[in-house]
Parts: C-alpha cells; sequence; structure tokens
C-alpha cells in the first residue's frame, strides 16, 4: 500500500502551505514512534497519569440477561477525563513538545476532545487553543469552563453550520497560519496523512490490552470486538491488534441518528458516498450536489459527516462490519446498562451496547465478546433525560 493510503483511501488532500506542516510532522513521528524513551515516557504518563491499563471486565449479569455470548467490557471509561481521547492526546502532545512546539491547538464538538487537549497542555505547560462550533459552545457550556479553567483559550466558530466539521476547517486554517511553534491535535483517525495513523497507534494500546488480558482470562481470542465509531478513533484503536486474527469479527457502529431513512442520521458507511473533505478520501454523509450534508446525532462525539480512511478500506475489503443504531436504541441501552451493571456509559459507547443486545441472543454461550465502552455517561444524563421529556440542569 502506498505511503498514507488505505486502499484507496487515506492521502494528503490538503492546500500548498501546510504540507510543510505534515512533512515536519510525519519525520518527527518516524522518528519518535519506535524511540526507546519517547515510548517510556509516554507509557508511564498512561499508567501514572491516565490510569492504564484499563480493566477488562467480564459483566455477568449482562451476559446473563441476553443469554448467550459471554461479554467484556473494556473499560476506557475509566480512564482520566473520562474517555479514550486521553491516550491520542497525551500520544500527540508529547511529540509536539519533542518537536519543540509551545503550543496546541484542536477542534471540539461537544468538548471532549477540547478539555482531553487542555487538560494534556495543562500538565506539559503547553499554550492552548480550542476551536468549537458556535453552536455548540452554546451546547456544552460545562466543557467550555472546564476548557477555561484548564487554562485554554476557546474560539468560537461561526461559519457554516458552527458545529464540529466548522471547527475541523477553522483549526486547520489556524494552523497554516502559525506552523512554526504550533501542532494541530488532531481528535480522531481523520484528516491527512501522517494523522489517521498516528492516532491508530496511539489508540492501539486497547487493543494491545484486550489481547493480552483476554489471552490471561480465557485463554483464547474473542470471537467478536465491538465499538461505537464517530471517526472512528476507538474503534480502531479496539480493532488493530486483531486486524490480522481473521476468527475476530469486528463490528462499528455508527450513529443512525432518527434513521437511516432519514435526513438525521451520522451514519456515514450506510448512507455516505465516497469523497474529499478534512484533508482525505473517505466516506461521507453528502447531499445531491455531493457538498456535506449536515449531520444529526443525539450523540455528540458521533455526529461528524465522515469517516476515518482506514474504516473506509476495512469495510470494502470486507475485514469489519458497520451497523447502523437509532437514538432510541443507544438510549435504551444507555438506561439498559445503568441498572444491569451499575456502569453509566457514554451515549456514544451505548451504540456499541444497543448492538449486543441484538447480537449476544444469536450466538452461543461458548463465544465471547469484547465491548469497548470508550466513555462514561454523567456528560449525557441530562441529554437523555431530555430524550424522555424530562428536564433536569446541566449542573
Ligand atoms: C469522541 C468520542 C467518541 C467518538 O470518537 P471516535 O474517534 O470515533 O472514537 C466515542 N466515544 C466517546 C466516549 C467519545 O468521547
Amino acid at each position: 500500500m502506498s505511503k498514507g493510503r488505505f486502499g484507496t483511501y487515506g492521502g494528503q488532500y490538503i492546500p500548498e502551505t501546510l504540507m510543510n506542516a505534515v512533512i515536519e510532522l510525519e519525520i518527527a513521528y518516524e522518528r519518535y514512534k519506535n524511540d526507546k524513551w519517547f515510548n517510556r515516557e509516554l507509557t508511564s504518563l498512561f499508567n501514572n497519569y491516565v490510569g492504564r491499563p484499563t480493566l477488562l471486565y467480564f459483566a455477568e449479569r449482562l451476559t446473563k440477561d441476553l443469554g448467550g455470548a459471554k461479554i467484556y467490557l473494556k473499560r476506557e471509561d475509566l480512564n482520566h477525563t473520562g474517555s479514550h481521547k486521553i491516550n491520542n492526546v497525551l500520544g500527540q502532545t508529547l511529540l509536539a513538545k519533542k518537536m519543540g512546539k509551545t503550543r496546541i491547538i484542536a477542534e471540539t464538538g461537544a468538548g471532549q476532545h477540547g478539555v482531553a487537549t487542555a487538560t494534556a497542555a495543562a500538565l506539559m505547560d503547553m499554550e492552548c487553543e480550542i476551536f468549537m462550533g458556535e453552536e455548540d459552545t452554546r451546547r456544552q457550556a460545562l466543557n467550555v469552563y472546564k476548557m477555561r479553567l484548564l487554562g485554554a483559550t476557546v474560539h468560537p466558530v461561526s461559519s457554516g453550520t458552527a458545529t464540529l466539521k466548522d471547527a475541523v476547517s477553522e483549526t486547520m486554517r489556524e494552523w497554516t497560519n502559525r506552523i512554526a511553534d504550533t501542532h494541530y491535535v488532531l481528535g480522531s483517525v481523520m484528516g491527512p496523512h501522517p494523522f489517521p495513523t498516528i492516532v491508530r497507534d496511539l489508540q492501539a494500546v486497547i487493543s494491545k490490552e484486550i489481547k493480552e488480558q483476554m489471552l490471561e482470562r480465557e485463554g483464547q481470542l474473542p470471537n467478536a470486538v465491538i465499538a461505537c465509531v464517530g471517526g472512528g478513533s476507538n474503534a480502531i484503536g479496539a480493532f488493530h491488534h486483531f486486524v490480522n486474527d481473521k476468527s475476530v469479527r469486528l463490528i462499528g457502529c455508527e450513529a443512525a441518528g432518527r434513521g437511516i431513512e432519514t435526513f438525521d442520521t451520522a451514519a456515514t458507511i450506510s448512507t455516505g458516498k465516497i469523497g474529499i473533505f478534512h484533508g482525505m478520501k473517505s466516506y461521507f454523509c453528502q447531499d445531491e450536489y455531493g457538498q456535506i450534508a449536515p449531520v444529526y446525532s443525539i450523540s455528540a462525539g458521533l455526529d461528524y459527516p465522515g469517516i476515518g480512511p482506514e474504516h473506509a478500506y476495512l469495510h470494502d475489503i470486507g475485514r469489519a462490519e458497520y451497523v447502523a443504531i437509532t437514538d432510541e436504541e443507544a438510549v435504551f441501552a444507555f438506561e439498559y446498562l445503568s441498572r444491569i451493571e451499575g456502569i453509566i456509559p457514554a451515549i456514544e459507547s451505548a451504540h456499541a451496547i444497543a448492538y449486543v443486545m441484538k447480537l449476544a441472543p444469536k450466538l452461543d454461550k461458548d463465544k465471547i465478546i469484547v465491548i469497548n465502552l470508550s466513555g462514561r455517561g454523567d456528560k449525557d444524563c441530562a441529554a437523555v433525560a431530555r430524550f424522555r421529556g424530562e428536564e433536569i440542569s446541566d449542573e
């Protein structure tokens, strides 16, 4: 496969002014990715700051209730800042520091990636600026407060639909303006090469741990690994070390929103077409003119009109399966896991739970499923309550 490509997908569809920045990043990453000291430092941050390795938890009550395959939860929700995002952010910020950068910038949708980036900036003493759709700054006021508390500056973006895709575009523009001292901490396995590879490698710690923990616990590989997919970073992280184990089914759960037959959806593989946007070739939700379509999901973290290029490739070659889960199904799973295991999942992760609720009963009891529980659900309680017609305060 040619450099920075996953089959035909990926690539570097960017303005010339950004070429030097991504080349500099690629050279630095090639140098540090196998560097003993870099990896020691990163592992130490993972172990002592994030709380890795995260638990692989056998969900016994969930398993019994669904009455089929044995279900394990990979507890990325227990990471510092409450999701898998910190894995990527700490790796990129450490790399930026090695590159001599003093300032990091990032896009954010719901604010989870922004909070993780502001956290890493505080820890590593970097200047930090976050770009966030104006609409999202209103919907997610608490996360805006957290980012400021952590020392970051938050810039509301008012172009386009004033949501995540516009925040990504604005952050790329800002990077173009100030490359010398600035690194763009991209939040998922998307954008121009080398981002999809860097973010995947940093999140691959998830599948590395799952494999080790599963072999120790069960003496075998799981039969399926299941994760929710927005841009696709927690999913590719959970899949990576199993891609060559053909016996392991890899299943990504996209957000169908109000249904893939409606316009209120973010299910990129199910409804999208091949296109080029944000520096990469992949699948995107598009309108009849090929313009990027507005997307919708109850889950702000899955509300992105594209998908990482490696997922597009894994889909095309049939190595991974992608299914769409509606708001209604995800909310039901959110409530169900809370009740049955005492674990409130992120509404994103609840999309993966919802699919397992359909799949597990159809599998024999000797089959094993791992769900990547990408984050915790505290942030989603107000939205789920509203979905059920109940108003509670955000705080
Ligand atoms: C951001 C987020 C996601 C979606 O991002 P991916 O890159 O697809 O992983 C999923 N779950 C949680 C908890 C998130 O915060």
